[in-house]
């Protein structure tokens, strides 16, 4: 006999608490397992099959090939070590909110299609945007990352150009316009670039414009930059400032780069994915300077608010021009609420959209926005901390401000006089560094120098992990220099 529908209630429940088990002792235990995945390329492929199963499997046979094979090829990004790339870092109510997501498994692409999801978005983003200080202006909606907040963005500011009519032309073969120009700075994030390829500006049409020894923008670059472009016959039509540069968590001046977007009626959009969180601590406000003048801005809680990813929220002043540029009116999807409630679908270029909003109203309750606040707070005061410890050493150096919790630094021992030995040594030190497993850091090039970044944001971080952190980085010098 064939068997049909689900799998057994009765079998549901019973693997369901085994597996709320499983993962109360996974993250009772993560410590306990090396931080950066120490398998080789293939090795997680070669122990499983080429061929389906035709016939269903046990549980039990299931996961015990997660424990054997999975588990091994996993860089636990939940790990108290982890001070890598920014954190992302699942907490419990966001675990168990994702877990009712999935059971419920609506499809918000419409109010009508699930009332609730399209009004608790609503809800949780006003919240968030009174947590961050953002003026009534705003307002938001959730997609999956940073880079597809940021594309969307891009394809507003593009759209927000009336006379070029690009919804209905398109850019390609087209000699009555203009080339686009799009602005960012040196160190902005690589997501700004795909989303140019995306939106048909194209890598050329990204102008980078250099930084100050802060490796903050420099707006007067930019301003000669823009002036240059449009008497070339460009058009410059977005700037992408950033609070919280990837490799160094700079910040680029968004209150003088909003002048120069707003006397040449350029829209600013603000990337502000890994930082931006961090203004809902008081003292840390002044991180969104400025962005009261932007057309968009980007901020993901699945970075420093503890909401497993993914959820990336972007926040924007022209809500019409965001519609203007993605609405459709399909006949099967008119509803006659149109007029007076928000489908989300009419904002992007995904239908289908999760119940995201669900883990980011559990996270934002669970915690209290006190119990948040004192979190970042503390994360700010270990990286600060760290940072300390370095300076205060002679072995190491520091290579770029700590604005944050984020630290960039290398080693410089006395014996090694040039700069290409001293990358050398400092890639060669991080790598035995995660090497150990007990601990896992990540690196960029500041000025043309190797640098160790170490990041500070992660739920399950405490003093004591910056501390073991700081004594593995020793450790690991002292075998390197012998
Ligand atoms: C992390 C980050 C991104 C990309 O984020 P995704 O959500 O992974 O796309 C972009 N910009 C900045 C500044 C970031 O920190």
């Amino acid at each position: 006999m064939k068997e049909f529908g689900d799998m057994p209630i009765e079998e549901f429940k019973k693997i369901g608490y085994e597996f709320i088990d499983w993962i109360a002792e996974y993250l009772q235990t993560i410590s306990e397992k090396p931080v950066l995945s120490q398998v080789q390329p293939g090795d997680v492929k070669r122990k499983l099959p080429n061929e389906a199963p035709l016939d269903g499997e046990a549980f039990d046979k299931i996961f015990a090939d997660l424990n054997q094979i999975i588990i091994p090829g996993m860089t636990h990004w939940n790990h108290p070590n982890f001070m890598a790339y920014f954190n992302s870092t699942a907490s419990g109510p966001g675990i168990l909110a994702e877990l009712l997501s999935g059971a419920f498994n609506i499809n918000g692409m419409l109010w009508k299609s699930c009332p609730s999801s399209a009004e608790l978005e609503e809800v949780t983003l006003n919240w968030l945007k009174k947590m961050l200080g953002l003026d009534n202006g705003f307002w938001g909606i959730i997609y999956d990352t940073a880079s597809t907040s940021t594309m969307h963005a891009i394809a507003a500011a593009r759209e927000s150009i009336d006379d070029y009519k690009i919804r209905e032309k398109g850019l390609a073969g087209r000699d009555d316009i203009g080339s686009l120009r799009l602005y960012a700075s040196e160190h902005a994030h690589s997501s700004i670039d795909k989303g140019a390829i995306t939106v048909g500006v194209g890598l050329n049409g990204v102008r980078k414009i250099p930084v100050d020894s802060n490796f903050s923008m420099i707006p007067e670059k930019l301003r000669e930059a823009i002036l240059e472009d449009k008497s070339k016959g460009f058009k410059p039509f977005c700037v992408v400032a950033t609070v919280g540069t990837t490799s160094s968590t700079s910040i680029d001046p968004v209150t003088e780069i909003a002048k120069i977007c707003k006397e040449e009626d350029i829209w600013l959009h603000v990337d502000a994915a890994h930082a931006g969180t961090a203004a809902i601590v008081p003292e840390m406000k002044w991180l969104m300077d400025g962005c009261e003048f932007a057309d968009s801005i980007v901020i993901n809680p699945h970075k420093w608010m503890f909401v497993p990813i993914d959820l990336s929220v972007l926040f924007t002043k022209k809500r019409d021009v965001l519609r203007r540029a993605f609405s459709l009116e399909a006949e099967y999807l008119k509803t006659p609420h149109n007029a007076d409630v928000t489908n989300y679908m009419d904002y992007g270029i995904q239908l289908g959209r999760r119940f995201r909003s669900l883990k980011l109203w559990f996270v934002i309750r669970y915690f209290g926005v006190n119990g948040l606040i004192d979190r970042i707070r503390e994360h700010l005061r270990l990286g600060r901390l760290f940072s300390s410890w370095i300076e205060e050493d002679e072995r190491f150096e520091l290579l770029a401000p700590v604005p944050l919790s984020t630290t960039c630094f290398r080693a410089v021992p006395a014996f090694i006089k040039t700069e290409e030995e001293l990358n050398i040594f400092n890639e060669n030190l991080m790598n035995n560094i995660n090497s150990t497993g007990r601990v896992f850091l990540s690196h960029t090039k500041l000025n043309g120098k190797y640098t160790i970044r170490l990041v500070v944001s992660g739920i399950r971080t405490e003093a004591k992990h910056v501390e073991e952190a700081w004594q593995i980085i020793q450790e690991e010098y002292q075998k390197l220099v012998r």
